[in-house]
């Protein structure tokens, strides 16, 4: 949805964005990669107004976080 603007499960161009954040006490879509919210990472949302359907990204300049993250695991 981010890319094509329409939802890949009903067709529907209607389609939303809430952007991540890191907020007091872990708040906002976000996820935690060390102790404090100043290693959060933000989770960017695109949502289809129509049917629900939520995409969920990390933007590319915050990736260096995520892999250097000793609580986040990559998939074998
Ligand atoms: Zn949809």
């Amino acid at each position: 949805m981010k890319y094509t603007k329409q939802c890949p499960k009903c067709g529907s161009c209607d389609i939303l964005y809430a952007k991540g954040s890191a907020e007091a006490y872990g708040a906002g879509s976000n996820i935690m990669c060390g102790a404090t919210i100043f290693s959060a990472v933000d989770v960017d949302r695109y949502i289809c107004g129509n049917c629900g359907y939520v995409e969920h990204f990390v933007r590319r300049n915050q990736m260096d976080a995520l892999m250097k993250s000793k609580k986040i695991k990559q998939v074998e």
